[in-house]
């Protein structure tokens, strides 16, 4: 780099001219993005990949469960590979037993031998003869029928037997090739084996099997603020969950993963590792690092390994735009965008279809619900946009619940069963449209319950014990006003709330509906917190800290956000005041103590048990209702019953106790 000739003292000095070339870089981001449709760029790439089946490889048995088979597979022997007496008794002519009756038993002389399974017949069956023969045994020559031991009497002295009814010819016989003939096909290509299949594998001799071979795919996550986790969290990191989520996808859908770890923003280290990465492996996976600055790097590398190189840089999806597709050395190379949730619906999108492809399985149709939106869903035209969803039953079948997570959320997989897209030419859906809701998982089913609302780590507890009970639960975090009015719109079972109500001075209940109910849930202690030894709050009140910390100017707070009963008690405390800190505003608890015990702020309210979790100072100020509503004439549905009767129980008030919470109720 040359810097700027002439006065020194009038040149930018080499730290401040890389910090602006790094703010441009950052700046340009995405505008180089050439845009291009979400079915272009799946043409693209179809068009440059192979979707199909790798070679098949022979694998053992004890290999072969999961696997999918490369070919049909027919039995090289018959199985069973002899006739078989199929209960314990004796090998017998049917004809000899013509007109056998308790009264007139037909006598038969036993042969002198005992066919036992695994032993080859020595002596035929002659007219008038039987030959004691066990469950399996091969049927001798000459005998065509087997009779039952118990339907026999045996005379021990002369060696006979009586057998008083008539035995049809065939008899508990079981032919050769009964279950497997010779010659025929018995498992299909392109079936997924499990325990059934190796069993008849195993029978019919096979002891090794075609199937198609994994593949390979190397996942790589970029970013310089990645942590492994496990490892400790330095301030500013983060974990890379994009690693983990990306191979056990890769593992679901058939791929056999290969975890390459984390590289540094740095083009060296990511060229080194890009290349790595292309050897060997059928597929590489990166993520990260395609929309900032740094995306410039794995741009320029993927540029430099051969043709065709970057076949599509930028996709009109919603989140997702900055995915890149690629092809180097002949290999596939995905670059995910990093924001999970971003990361997870082109993962969906373009790198499933592959794998299975690969993996010689079928596209994952079967993984899809049909649904319909219980609300009007806006959508930015143009683009295709994904949108997380959680289902649930509504009146008229299963609906799809928006999750209004931003792009960056890891926890909305878990609250989430899965997404739908919203074609690029609409700009919406409106209530009641029907939605197809790709699963994120395999097993994920239709919860009994569904609570929206405000988070609490009570609640948690409770959900736990609702499984107990048989019970599913779906939780979806939007605070208590969300909570209450996704209860209106009938989208779940349970609001969970907080709520003062500024008028009269209570929670939650002056805030319901007509025909809504309240079931009362547990007391939430909130206060004052504080990092431990702040000489402002040690030792004082509450009020008196508060007092304390606003007399100082370079002290901070954290606020809560408008609307929250938080919030309330916080303008409460400070009486008109604005200190600096008033207009960070997070919307939760666990936001306020992190910035707290993070040292971005001094002070602020939280409730007792994120409080400890955090291991800050904390001042009691109120006790906050934390209860249920739910739609009056619901109560009788068994998991909302099930859910009320445990909020009056014993062992739940155990667990909220031990939790720090207090106890109320009774449910009604
Ligand atoms: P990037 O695409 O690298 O600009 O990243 C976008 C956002 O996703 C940033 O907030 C990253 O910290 C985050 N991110 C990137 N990679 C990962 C990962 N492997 N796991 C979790 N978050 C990530
Ligand atoms: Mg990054």
């Amino acid at each position: 780099m040359s810097g700027p000739q002439g006065n020194p003292q009038d040149a930018p000095d080499r730290d401040t001219e890389d910090f602006i070339r790094r703010l441009a870089a950052a700046a340009r981001q995405e505008q180089f993005l050439t845009v291009v449709s979400r079915e272009d760029a799946l043409a693209a790439f179809r068009a440059a990949v192979p979707h199909a089946a790798l070679a098949p490889e022979m694998v053992p048995l004890a290999q072969a469960l999961g696997r999918v088979l490369a070919g049909d597979v027919a039995s090289p022997i018959d199985v069973p590979p002899f006739d078989r007496a199929l209960v314990d008794g004796f090998a017998l002519r049917a004809a000899d037993t013509e007109g056998a009756a308790p009264s007139q038993p037909r006598r038969l002389a036993l042969n002198r031998e005992i066919l036992a399974c695994g032993v080859a017949p020595a002596l035929p069956v002659a007219p008038g003869t039987a030959t004691p023969i066990a469950t399996g045994g091969v049927i001798p020559r000459g005998a065509d029928a087997v009779v039952m031991v118990e339907q026999t009497e045996f005379d021990e002295a002369s060696l006979v037997i009586d057998v008083s009814a008539p035995v049809r010819p065939g008899q508990f016989v079981g032919y050769a090739g009964a279950d497997m003939a010779l010659g025929e096909t018995v498992l299909r290509k392109g079936l997924t084996i499990t325990a059934r299949e190796i069993g008849m594998l195993a029978a019919c001799g096979l002891a090794a099997v075609p199937v198609v071979r994994r593949p390979r795919v190397a996942i790589l996550s970029t970013g310089d603020e990645l942590v492994a986790p496990g490892s400790p969290l330095r301030p500013g990191a983060i974990y890379d969950s994009n690693g983990a989520i990306v191979a056990a996808s890769v593992a679901e859908n058939g791929g056999e993963p290969v975890a390459l770890g984390i590289v540094r923003d740095d083009e060296a280290a990511l060229e080194e590792a890009l290349r790595g990465a292309l050897a060997g492996h059928d597929l590489v996976v990166l993520s990260g690092g395609t929309s900032k600055g740094a995306g410039d790097v794995s741009h320029r590398i993927l540029g430099q390994l051969g043709s065709p190189g970057i076949l599509v840089h930028g996709v009109a999806l919603k989140p997702g735009k900055p995915l890149c597709l690629a092809v180097a050395q002949n290999t596939p190379v995905v670059v995910l965008p990093g924001f999970p949730t971003s990361a997870m619906f082109t993962f969906h999108e373009f790198v499933v279809p592959l794998i299975r492809a690969l993996a010689g399985l079928p596209p994952r149709e079967e993984q899809a619900v049909a649904a319909c939106v219980p609300q009007r869903v806006p959508s930015e035209l143009g683009r295709t946009e994904f949108v997380m969803a959680s289902l649930g039953r509504g009146p008229e079948g299963p609906v799809a619940l928006p999750l209004p997570k931003g792009s960056g959320s890891v926890t909305a997989f878990s609250q989430a069963d899965g997404f739908f897209a919203i074609p690029a030419a609409r700009s919406g859906l409106e209530a009641g449209e029907a939605v197809s809701v790709v699963r994120l998982g395999a097993g994920v089913r239709m919860p009994d319950l569904t609570i929206v609302g405000s988070h609490c780590v009570g609640l948690d507890r409770l959900v736990g014990l609702l499984a107990e009970r048989g019970f599913t639960a779906r939780t979806v975090w939007v605070g208590s006003a969300g909570g209450l009015a996704a209860l209106r719109r009938g989208e779940c079972d349970l609001a969970a709330m907080h709520l003062l109500d500024p008028e009269t001075g209570r929670y939650n209940a002056p805030l319901l509906d007509d025909g809504m109910r309240l079931a009362p849930g547990w007391r939430r202690l909130q206060g004052v917190v504080f990092r431990e030894g702040d000489g402002r709050f040690e030792g004082r009140s509450a009020e008196a800290g508060i007092a304390a910390a606003l007399a100082e100017p370079d002290s901070v707070m954290v606020n809560r956000n408008a609307g929250s009963g938080t919030r309330l008690l916080v303008d409460g405390l400070l009486k008109g005041a604005r200190p600096a800190g008033f207009w960070n505003q997070p919307r939760s608890h666990n936001a306020v103590a992190a910035a707290v015990a993070q040292g971005r702020a001094d002070w602020g309210v939280a409730i007792a048990s994120v409080a400890k979790a955090y291991g800050l100072g904390f001042r009691p100020l109120t006790e906050e209702h934390y209860d249920f509503a739910y739609a009056g004439g619901t109560e009788d549905r068994p998991a909302l019953a099930a859910f009320l009767s445990l909020l009056g129980a014993l062992e739940t008030a155990a667990a909220l106790e031990k939790l720090g919470f207090t106890p109320v109720g009774e449910a009604r």
